[in-house]
């Protein structure tokens, strides 16, 4: 299969993988299966397919929650792109936070132990103190700048889970995956990654050594901001438990949703490196302005985890933070005058899309093993719009947030 670093070779992939289900005329994309039942012509055919979709084989399907081929073929692009040649099965979930979910309820079970980054997605940190808490599966948070001796430290017996999210939520930490990975395998725990912030345009989790992959598709994926989706990318060897998970859950997508994803998926590499090239450019103009402290952007080289990023990463994104020096927003009218009424700018959560964002990280009860301390932080995404024109609407909003009271 082709190399995800080649748009072109994305979009082929796509092509690939949707002709090899047997359709009557020949075009770039599959027809979309908005399909519930599915049918067979003899019992026999029925009942073998049932067995086949039970022990989780390649397209076996006897109902569309267990897939069609515009979801099977989306299954199959996505253990191809993100698994990069390691043997890798994908299964697809209604929500980036769903594959998180789905991922942690495969492997865990009363009384396992799991650890995640200080610095994680915080609905995931929400999930642990709420639904895992109440199965009996506690957590430590550590701090994601550990290294793997001190992570070692932190592992107890019933250890199951070392959970990974590079860079972390809002405050963009680079973890040693390789080094985290090593110790987990060491050990026989399971070792999950968020991938949301490179997609697999920049990052190779599975030659990092990860177990299993956790794809908020409704991000760069999709990157029209039109879709939820989420999947997760697992090693062979975790294919029966987590395959396991979706049956009981039911989890399941529509072929609509998963034909937006196909479609996204061609263009995502340009798309990738517009964001990359635009978000550099902004991060390094306001790490020149004078309300601005710090720039949280992993391929900077002031950045505490730039080597790493260097090391392992091959790009960056839209998405990273910048940090105001204290009492330039110290009133919420400035806050406000910074981030409301921008051109470009829109104030909102999900990111990935075409459009740009900007958000006040809201960091109190978010951490817990090293509150944020720093100044206000502000997260941006940047879209696929002018660079100048967005630089220009944040000099506009700097301006107004000296100017208001
Ligand atoms: C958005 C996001 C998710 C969840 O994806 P949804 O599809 O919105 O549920 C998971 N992890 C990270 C880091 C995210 O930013």
């Amino acid at each position: 299969m082709s190399t995800h670093h080649d748009p072109a070779g994305l979009g082929s992939l796509v092509t690939e993988v949707s002709r090899s289900f047997d359709v009557p005329i020949t075009t770039a994309n599959l027809p979309v299966y908005r399909a519930s039942s599915v049918f067979f012509d003899t019992l026999e055919e029925a009942w073998s397919t049932g067995a086949r979709a039970v022990a989780g084989e390649r397209h076996a399907s006897t109902y569309a929650t267990a897939g069609t081929p515009t979801t099977f073929a989306l299954m199959d692009a996505l253990a191809a792109i993100e698994g990069q040649g390691h043997d890798c099965r994908a299964a697809l979930m209604p929500s980036g936070l769903t594959a998180i979910a789905a991922a942690l309820l495969a492997v865990l079970k009363t009384g396992d132990h799991v650890l995640m980054p200080d610095s994680v997605y915080g609905p995931a940190r929400t999930l642990c103190g709420t639904l895992l808490a109440r199965m009996g599966v506690s957590t430590t948070f550590y701090d994601p700048a550990l290294d793997a001796d001190a992570v070692a430290a932190l592992m107890q017996p019933t250890t199951r889970v070392l959970y990974l999210e590079s860079p972390g939520s809002y405050t963009f930490e680079i973890q040693d995956v390789p080094a985290l990975c090593a110790l987990a395998r060491s050990r026989g725990v399971v070792t999950m990654i968020d991938n949301a912030w490179a997609s697999p345009m920049f990052a190779r989790p599975f030659d990092w050594g990860v177990d299993m992959s956790l794809l908020p598709l409704t991000k760069y994926w999709s990157g029209h901001a039109d879709v939820l989706m989420g999947a997760v990318v697992a090693r062979e060897a975790l294919w029966p438990a987590l395959h396991g998970a979706v049956r009981q859950m039911g989890l399941c997508v529509g072929g609509d949703d998963a034909f937006l994803i196909l479609r996204g998926l061609r263009t995502a590499a340009v798309r990738m490196r517009h964001h990359q090239a635009s978000a550099l450019a902004v991060a390094r103009w306001l790490q020149a302005r004078p309300e601005v402290a710090r720039v949280l952007h992993p391929a900077l080289p002031s950045h505490p985890g730039h080597a790493l990023w260097q090391r392992d990463f091959t790009g960056s994104s839209g998405l990273f933070s910048f940090e105001l020096r204290p009492g330039m927003a110290d009133t919420p009218g400035k806050l406000a005058a910074l981030v409301e009424r921008r051109r470009f700018y829109r104030i909102g959560y999900s990111w990935g899309g075409y459009e740009s964002l900007i958000m006040p990280a809201r960091l109190s009860g978010a951490r817990s093993v090293q509150p944020w301390e720093g100044g206000p932080l502000i997260r941006l995404h940047v879209g696929l719009e002018d660079t100048n024109d967005l630089i220009a609407d944040l000099a506009a909003g700097l301006d107004a947030m000296r100017a208001a009271a």
